[in-house]
């Protein structure tokens, strides 16, 4: 989603990339979030008692937002939050807006919120929420409603010290300015009720680059322990979209070459690497990475099969499976989509030696300044760019340590110690409460 900047004008400002997403190849993403925490807790003899707190959601919502449209008809919309576990701290977690939303994907999402707030140790839980909607077919006013009445119906569950939303696809710094701003209607002015708002409303500066910078940091550590010189690096990213694009903006600026990138409508390549200023210029007028200069186009499923040293999925879940997965010739992958890769995919990555830093760590930059951006609201204090940036870079750094630290010493997987790491924290702290 795009949360760099809200749209001064009255043009619809909902990012609308993933509109025509094809359905995922595995749609069953609860069963993917389950496999993994089943495997943790297996591989830490976590007892029965809390294994079933942790497995179960805490609440879940499912709200009906009658809207009334632009042509008079009144359309009905099913909305969700689903509050996963809050043993650490308040629930937080995003909302996205989207055709395939359902209960079981946000359900998924939500755990997955809960491990990696844990993992980067910042003190909340897990939550998400979601709208079966297509955001790039509804006006402004239309996607005004739709907020609005989805935040009167979610109300009794939110707050700042209960559950704070933030975006997440097909939302964005307007659509948490119009939560901000409903929620307030009823409690005053609450801007640490959601975070991803607008800077000039209280968001934090850095919070639209914060999960690209930590993908970028995940990268560069990652290269560093496992031998790949960063500087000649050759990196393909699926998905130009928030993360992906600052990612290769980032990563590019430590000196790899970013050999391809893709969106929804297609990818392009350049085996000398590509310009990412450019491509963003392209994109900024055209609305796709498809035909930028001097590049040669490459479909998203050839993307994910380049020789190149580092992949990055930064698109949507389920993109490698057990279809495609033995065609992948990078040797690290770096989660930047929730559940790119799916379980069966992952098995064989690892009897291939091929490593997968997780999502739970590798996107775990945007929940981290978010932490910060409901710090500095509570605080009624702003940080500056380089503050907000060297604290992400110290909650990244000690994330990366500890589960490399758990990788190398126990010899299991990358996400079996983030899993591991993680969810040890949250069984503590249910523990020390129950
Ligand atoms: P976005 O909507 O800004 O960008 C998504 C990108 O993926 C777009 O370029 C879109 O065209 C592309 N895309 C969509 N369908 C595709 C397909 N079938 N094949 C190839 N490309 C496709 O979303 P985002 O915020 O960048 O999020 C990307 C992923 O990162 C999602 O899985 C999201 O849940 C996850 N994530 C995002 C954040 C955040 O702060 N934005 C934080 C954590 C995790």
């Amino acid at each position: 989603m795009s949360t760099a900047t809200i749209a001064p004008s009255p043009s619809v400002t909902v990012d609308n990339s993933c509109s025509d997403r094809p359905s995922a190849p595995y749609t069953n993403f609860n069963q993917i979030t389950h496999e993994q925490f089943q495997q943790a807790a297996d591989h830490m003899k976590l007892e029965r008692e809390i294994q079933l707190l942790l497995r179960t959601p805490y609440r879940e919502l499912i709200v009906q937002i009658p809207v009334r449209m632009d042509n008079g008809r009144l359309e009905l919309f099913y909305g969700y939050r689903v509050q996963h576990n809050a043993v650490r701290g308040p629930y937080k977690g995003g909302i996205r807006y989207h055709h395939e939303v359902d209960l079981n994907e946000v359900r998924s999402l939500a755990a997955l919120m809960t491990w990696k707030t844990a993992l980067v140790d910042v003190p909340f839980g897990g939550a998400k929420g979601g709208i079966t909607c297509d955001p790039t077919n509804m006006s402004r006013n239309e996607l005004q409603s739709l907020t609005r009445g989805f935040t009167q119906k979610i109300d009794m569950g939110l707050g700042i010290y209960r559950d704070i939303p933030a975006p997440d696809v097909g939302t964005n710094a307007q659509v948490m300015a119009w939560i901000m701003d409903e929620y307030g209607k009823k409690h005053g002015y609450t801007p640490a009720i959601v975070t991803g708002k607008p800077v000039n409303l209280g968001g934090s500066l850095g919070r639209d680059q914060a999960t690209g910078r930590g993908v970028m940091i995940v990268t560069r550590e990652a290269c560093k322990a496992f031998g790949v010189d960063i500087k000649n690096a050759r990196i393909a990213i699926q998905g130009f979209g928030n993360v992906g694009s600052w990612a290769a903006r980032l990563i590019s600026n430590l000196g790899a070459k970013i050999v391809a990138v893709s969106d929804v409508k297609g990818g392009i390549f350049a085996e000398k690497g590509l310009d990412i200023d450019k491509v963003l210029t392209h994109v900024a007028s055209t609305g796709s990475v498809v035909d930028a200069p001097g590049t040669q186009p490459v479909s998203n499923e050839e993307l994910l099969m380049l020789d190149v040293d580092v992949l990055i999925p930064a698109a949507l879940g389920g993109s490698i499976t057990d279809k495609n997965v033995d065609d992948v010739k990078a040797k690290l992958i770096i989660e930047a989509a929730n559940s790119p890769v799916t379980p069966s995919a992952d098995a064989r990555f690892l009897s291939r030696g091929v490593r997968v830093v997780p999502d739970i760590l590798a996107n775990a930059g945007g929940v981290t300044v978010s932490y910060f951006e409901w710090v500095q609201n509570l605080q009624q204090f702003r940080w500056d760019l380089d503050k907000v940036n060297h604290e992400l870079e110290q909650r990244m750094i000690s994330a990366w340590n500890a589960v490399h630290f758990r990788h190398t010493n126990e010899n299991i997987s990358l996400r079996l110690a983030a899993y591991t790491e993680a969810m040890m924290k949250v069984a503590e702290a249910s523990r020390q409460r129950f």
